[in-house]
């Protein structure tokens, strides 16, 4: 049993959970743990060493031998709206990370039951010995079952999709919303159909819709329970 403060927090893509669990970590002083950059960063790892993303073995072989790092952005030079800091073999690659393709790339990767058994372990000694704000898809109720908080963050598709088509055009991504909506209706799809660990609310998730809220009052719901759970 772990002695830390666990928030697991679980949702579709785009829900803002990337944001609030940052901004949640920092004004509660946990570390904030980005498990979908996990896959991401495997996704690059076997788009640029030219593998098929379903070769199960290869990819995990290729992840094995590899060194993933993540850390909360160091100041000044990775306080560039980053919201975590993702070094492979020595590269920062925290934007590189952050294509539409890597996305795309990582949801793919994250069906093999192989690679997942790697990283939720990875995850799990993460958790073990410090207080975190952990975000994925199966962090409730794979990677964290007894998390003292579980969340279930979720926003209508079309705020989802608003939210994710403004990201790609900041970073200056050429993309219609109409291709963003397909995007993300094709990685729910994906996410909630595999075979291994599909998203789900689990039965003890707090659901929270983002929709019609700000990140700002999000952030202040969630600070406040978590008040609340420490004194209790
Ligand atoms: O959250 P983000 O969009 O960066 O995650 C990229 C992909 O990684 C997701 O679409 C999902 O398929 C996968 N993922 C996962 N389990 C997690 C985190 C992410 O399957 N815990």
């Amino acid at each position: 049993m772990s002695t830390s403060f666990q928030i697991a927090i679980d949702g579709p893509v785009a829900a803002g959970k990337g944001t609030i669990s940052r901004l949640l970590a920092e004004r509660l002083g946990f570390l904030y743990v980005d498990t979908g950059a996990m896959y991401r960063a495997t996704a690059l790892l076997a788009l640029r060493a030219e593998i098929n993303l379903s070769d199960e073995d290869r990819v995990v072989a290729l992840l094995q031998k590899s060194k993933l790092e993540m850390r909360n952005p160091i100041p000044p030079k990775e306080t560039d709206g980053r919201l975590t800091t993702v070094i492979l073999d020595g590269e920062d690659v925290s934007w590189a990370i952050r294509t539409q393709k890597c996305g795309e790339g990582a949801s793919k990767v994250a069906v093999l039951p192989k690679l997942r058994h790697v990283l939720v372990q990875k995850q799990q000694e993460i958790a073990a010995s410090q207080n975190v704000v952990m975000e994925g898809r199966d962090i409730t109720f794979r990677v964290l079952p007894n998390a003292q908080l579980k969340i279930f963050l979720t926003a209508s598709v079309e705020s989802r999709a608003a939210r994710r088509h403004t990201q790609y055009l900041t970073k200056g991504t050429d993309v219609s919303l109409e291709e963003v909506i397909e995007e993300i209706k094709q990685r729910d799809q994906r996410d909630m159909s595999r075979d291994t660990d599909p998203l789900h609310i689990t039965k003890d998730a707090w659901v929270l819709d983002t929709s019609e809220l700000s990140i700002e009052a999000v952030v202040e719901l969630i600070a406040n329970k978590v008040t609340q759970l420490m004194q209790s």
